[in-house]
């Protein structure tokens, strides 16, 4: 098996990738695992966060390593809240209050376009002058209250016109065959073997 290191000491994260890259010949191990400590994601974009934290954790393990960042960019909102998404509504992070912000921030509002981006990086090694970069999206609109009990995040809010539900209302295996993380993936996937 070919090792791979996550930027992300997040459990759920590893298994899902673990479930979906080792019948590739790949084994995710979380960074934690190695003492890596968390890097700093300072910047504006998700493609900069995204590398950032692959570039770290490979320079780290001297692994090829894998990070992703994402989160829900809103029309009327200039693209807000983007790479602050987990933290909209400021610290401590919590799912409740970032979508009373969002929804509080749009009031009024008739535009209610919005996107799920997710921006996964692979570093073959820090020095890597060419990353594989992975990009999906998942195109909604944000309702004016909450549907669901799935998923987290912003997805009671998150209208899927051609599914006529809330990302909250989609069952885990139509979520990540539409979610802009599921699409990231697959993308990412079909590059694996050139690694
Ligand atoms: P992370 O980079 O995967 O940790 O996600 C950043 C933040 O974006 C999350 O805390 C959520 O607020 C939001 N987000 C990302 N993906 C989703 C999703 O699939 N559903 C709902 N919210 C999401």
């Amino acid at each position: 098996m070919k090792k791979l290191v996550l930027a992300s000491n997040n459990a759920k994260k590893i298994k899902e990738l673990n479930a979906l890259l080792a019948p590739l010949g790949f084994e995710v191990i979380a960074q934690g695992q190695l003492g890596i400590p968390e890097a700093e994601e300072p910047y504006g974009t998700f493609i900069e966060n995204a590398l950032t934290k692959a570039r770290h954790a490979a320079r780290h393990s001297g692994l090829p390593a894998l990070a992703d960042d994402s989160g829900l960019c809103v029309r009327a909102l200039g693209g807000a809240p983007g790479v602050i998404s987990a933290r909209y509504a400021g610290e401590p992070k919590s799912d409740a209050r970032n979508n009373d912000k969002l929804l509080a921030d749009l009031a009024g509002q008739s535009d209610r376009r919005a996107h799920f981006v997710s921006l996964i990086v692979l570093c073959r090694t820090a020095d890597d002058p060419q990353p594989i970069i992975s990009e999906g999206e998942w195109h909604g609109e944000i309702l004016a209250a909450p549907r669901g009990a799935e998923g987290f995040g912003y997805d009671p809010l998150f209208y899927v016109p051609t599914e006529c539900k809330t990302a909250a209302e989609l069952d885990a295996a139509t979520k990540n065959r539409l979610s802009h993380r599921g699409q990231a993936m697959q993308k990412l996937i079909e590059r694996l073997p050139t690694l």
